[in-house]
C-alpha cells in the first residue's frame, strides 16, 4: 500500500521547479512521438542544405493547398501562401479569420547548417590526386569533418545563366568525397596542438579524383581528368565556379539511437529540427483564428546577413504587403505580433559536466528549452524577451500539455551563441527563444531526443492556435 505523502512532499511538489521526462509526463504519446519522428528523418535527409530544404518545404506546401505569392496580391481570410526568397529562403502564412491589426503568430527557424563550401577556384593537384579548396560554413569544429563520408550540394549557373543543381554521395550507387587527416603513428606533432589549430582551415581539401588524363603533353593530368568528368556531367569549365554555390555536408543518413531508439542522430538537426515541426504545426491548422506564418531563414550561421538572413528586410515587405492589402496598418500588426526565434538550444552533456550549469541546461528528453535570453559575455547581443511575453509563453506551453523546460548556453563566460531572436525583436515584434536541446551541436552528426522533436511540434501548434 502506497503511504500517504508527507505535508513536507506536498509543499515541495508544490513550490520546487523539477525537470520532468516527457515520457513520464505524457506517458501515452510514445508511438505519436515514434510515428512523427519517421517523416522528420526523411526530411532531414531529403533536405540537407537550405535550398533542398526550402524546395522540400515547398513540396509539403504545395500538397496541403498552399500557393506562391506574389506581392501586391489581394489577400484574404483562409489563404494560404508561400513566399520563396531566391531559392534559399521561405515565408509560409495562412491568413486567419481575426483582423490582422491584433498581430501575427509567427514562427522563425534556419534552414541553413554548418558547413563546408567550396571556393571560388577550386580545383587542384597535389601528391597523385585532385582536390577542391573550400572555405567552411558556420562554426565547426573542423577536425571532426575529416576522415568521414561526405557529399556535394548545390546549384552551378554557367554564364548563359542556366542553373543546375548538382547532387553526388546521397544515392547508395554514389561515390562519397572525403578530406583527408593524418596518420596517428606521424601526429605527435598534430596532436600535441590544440584542437582548434590540429585541423586548420586551409586543410579542409576535397579529394575528387586521382587518374591522369591521357596525354603526355598536359600538365597537372589529373587537374585536367577531374574538369573533364565535370565538363561532361555538367557542361562546366573552371570558370563557372566563380558563380557556382557547391556545398560539402556529410554523406551520412538520419538514424535512430540507441536501444530503445529513443534519439536520433543526423546532420544539420540545428536548426531543422525547429524548421520541420514548424510547418507540421502550420499546416495541422484549418481555419487560424490570428493570421500565422512559418519562416524559415536562411544564413543563420554566419549572421543572418543578406537578403535571405533575417536581417533582410523580407519579413518586413511581406508584412506590409499583406497589411495594406487588407487595408490594415502594417505598424500597428507588427506591434502587435508574437514570434517564437525556434532555434536549437545546446543539452546538458554529462560527459562535458563543466561547460554546463546544470539547474540551467536543458535535459535531453526534458521537453523543448525555452530561453528568456541568449548572448555571452554579460548577456550581449542578446534578444531578452520580457518577463510579461516569457509568461505568455510558458502559459501557452502549459495550457496545451507542451514538455518544456528552461534554458540557457552553458556557464557563464564559456562562450555563447545568437539567434535570429534579435533581429526580429527589432523590427517591434515580441519575441522569445524557444527549441530543441542538441548534444554536439554543428558536429557532422548531431543528437536530439525524439520526445523533444514532437514537443517542438505541439510547442508550434499550441502557439499557433494561442489567443
Ligand atoms: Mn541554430
Ligand atoms: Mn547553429
Amino acid at each position: 500500500m502506497m503511504s500517504e505523502k508527507t505535508k513536507g512532499q506536498l509543499l515541495s511538489e508544490k513550490l520546487t521547479y523539477t525537470k520532468k521526462n516527457a515520457y513520464e509526463k505524457n506517458p501515452d504519446e510514445k508511438d505519436e512521438i515514434f510515428s512523427y519522428c519517421e517523416e522528420y528523418k526523411k526530411y532531414l535527409d531529403s533536405g540537407k542544405t537550405a535550398r533542398s530544404a526550402s524546395r522540400e518545404a515547398v513540396k509539403m506546401a504545395q500538397a496541403n493547398g498552399f500557393k506562391e505569392y506574389n506581392f501586391g496580391a489581394n489577400v484574404k481570410v483562409g489563404d494560404k501562401y508561400y513566399y520563396v526568397n531566391r531559392d534559399r529562403s521561405l515565408f509560409l502564412f495562412i491568413i486567419g479569420s481575426e483582423n490582422i491589426e491584433k498581430g501575427i503568430r509567427i514562427i522563425a527557424s534556419h534552414i541553413d547548417s554548418p558547413a563546408i563550401d567550396i571556393r571560388a577556384n577550386p580545383v587542384y593537384e597535389a601528391g597523385g590526386m585532385a582536390f577542391f579548396r573550400t572555405h567552411y560554413y558556420g562554426g565547426i569544429k573542423k577536425y571532426q569533418w575529416t576522415a568521414i563520408p561526405l557529399a556535394l550540394h548545390g546549384i552551378i549557373t554557367d554564364k548563359s545563366g542556366k542553373k543546375i543543381d548538382v547532387c553526388i554521395g546521397e544515392n547508395d550507387d554514389d561515390p562519397i568525397f572525403y578530406i583527408n587527416d593524418l596518420l596517428p603513428h606521424l601526429a605527435q606533432e598534430q596532436c600535441a596542438k590544440s584542437l582548434r589549430e590540429g585541423v586548420d582551415g586551409e586543410m579542409l581539401n576535397i579529394v575528387l579524383g586521382s587518374i591522369p588524363y591521357d596525354d603526355e603533353a598536359v600538365n597537372e593530368k589529373i587537374k585536367l581528368n577531374v574538369l573533364a568528368i565535370l565538363n561532361e556531367k555538367y557542361g562546366i569549365t573552371e570558370e563557372d565556379f566563380l558563380s557556382a554555390e557547391l556545398t560539402i555536408v556529410p554523406a551520412l543518413k538520419a538514424k535512430d539511437v540507441g536501444l530503445d531508439r529513443s534519439l536520433i542522430a543526423s546532420y544539420g538537426h540545428d536548426d531543422r529540427v525547429c524548421a520541420y515541426p514548424s510547418l507540421t504545426a502550420l499546416f495541422s491548422l484549418q481555419s487560424p483564428e490570428h493570421t500565422v506564418m512559418a519562416v524559415l531563414a536562411d544564413k543563420e550561421e554566419t549572421g543572418s546577413n543578406g537578403a535571405t538572413g533575417m536581417k533582410g528586410s523580407a519579413l518586413d515587405d511581406i508584412i506590409t504587403d499583406i497589411s495594406v492589402s487588407m487595408g490594415k496598418n502594417e505598424r500597428l500588426v507588427r506591434a502587435n505580433s508574437m514570434c517564437l526565434s525556434a532555434d536549437v538550444c545546446a543539452a546538458y552533456d554529462p560527459n562535458f559536466a563543466n561547460a554546463f550549469e546544470k539547474n540551467n541546461s536543458a535535459i535531453v528528453g526534458c521537453g523543448i528549452g525555452l530561453a528568456k535570453y541568449t548572448g555571452a559575455r554579460g548577456k550581449s547581443d542578446t534578444n531578452d524577451a520580457t518577463g510579461e511575453y516569457t509568461a505568455k509563453i510558458a502559459r501557452i506551453f502549459n495550457e496545451n500539455n507542451v514538455v518544456w523546460q528552461t534554458c540557457e548556453m552553458g556557464k557563464i563566460d564559456f562562450g555563447g551563441g545568437g539567434t535570429v531572436a534579435k533581429f526580429i525583436a527589432e523590427r517591434n515584434i515580441d519575441t522569445i527563444d524557444a527549441g530543441v536541446p542538441v548534444i554536439s551541436m554543428h558536429a557532422p552528426y548531431e543528437l536530439v531526443s525524439k520526445a523533444d522533436v514532437y514537443n517542438m511540434h505541439k510547442a508550434s501548434k499550441a502557439f499557433f492556435e494561442s489567443k
